[in-house]
């Protein structure tokens, strides 16, 4: 009963006009312990703050990915050739850029740093590997699917208490243009990644012909800023209140579609031989 009104309430309304969205309440998880493989964290985030039927709840992949073992000692790792040869372009340890290598669909950029593409679709540099927030010469790997994890969670949280929680995975991520990373979110369930403002009208009754709001970003955004980066301890955090939206799920572009993309591949300066 209460996962149709959760769906009801997200899918029905098309209206861009949301009164409800001044009483969007933002709460940190503060308390919970180290992440270690094992972990249930659907179960520790539900206990440290009881979540309510419509909430957003995002949560941080590191944790998620500690808690699956997405880990690996960095000296268990044997560096190739060409990680040999990017790490020494790069001012990098080997043994790092053939992790990055590995978690790699395909290399976007080689130099001055490696971006890479995920099989899932997104676009990060140095593949979303982490040092930080787990023990010395341990290297923390984005989840290989993202979007299932979030289903997952979701899923798990319906069981644990009943409630329909909707999922961000979010990771801090570096962008185009503009200094400072943001949050971005990796994998969702429970609303589409989109709202989709194309066909609506502006205050003067203009037609909007491309507007398409990526909210999963913004949420993502917001909630790595109440996670903060370093020692502040706070991987989830629960959005209440938010007003359902409309829209699509096509978060990435395809290949067709990304130039950026296409002039970063075809640029012979940003790659060796
Ligand atoms: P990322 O953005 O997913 O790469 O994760 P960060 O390393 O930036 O961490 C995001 C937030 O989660 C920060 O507030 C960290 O202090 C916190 N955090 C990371 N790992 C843990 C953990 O194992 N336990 C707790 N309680 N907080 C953690
Ligand atoms: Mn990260
Ligand atoms: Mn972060």
């Amino acid at each position: 009963m209460k996962r149709s009104a959760y769906r009801k309430s997200f899918i029905i309304r098309s209206s861009h006009k949301d009164d409800t969205m001044e009483q969007i309440q933002v709460i940190g998880v503060r308390g919970l312990p180290l992440i270690h493989e094992g972990d249930n964290i659907a179960a520790m985030i539900c206990k440290t703050i009881p979540v309510q039927d419509g909430d957003i709840l995002c949560i941080a992949s590191t944790i998620y990915s500690k808690a699956k073992g997405f880990t690996k000692p960095l000296a268990s790792i044997t560096p190739s050739k060409r990680a040999q040869r990017l790490a020494k372009l790069n001012g990098e340890d080997p043994r790092f850029v053939q992790a990055v290598l590995d978690a790699s669909a395909d290399i976007i950029m080689e130099h001055p740093f490696i971006l890479s593409e995920l099989s899932f679709g997104h676009i990060g540099v140095r593949a979303g590997v982490d040092q930080s927030n787990i023990e010395d010469g341990m290297l923390i790997f984005l989840p290989p699917d993202p979007m299932k994890a979030a289903v997952e969670l979701q899923t798990e949280i319906r069981t644990l208490t009943t409630k329909d929680v909707g999922i961000i995975i979010t990771d801090t991520c570096g962008r185009s243009f503009r200094r400072g990373q943001t949050g971005n979110a990796i994998g969702w369930s429970g609303f589409c990644a989109i709202r989709d403002f194309r066909g609506d009208t502006d205050l003067f009754g203009h037609v909007l012909k491309i507007t398409e709001e990526a909210v999963v970003d913004e949420i993502a955004g917001f909630a790595n800023f109440v996670m903060g980066e370093s020692n502040n301890g706070v991987p989830a955090v629960i959005f209440r209140n938010c007003p359902p939206w409309t829209g699509h799920d096509n978060l990435y572009f395809t290949t067709e579609e990304d130039i950026t993309k296409r002039v970063l591949k075809t640029n012979d300066t940003l790659r060796t031989k």
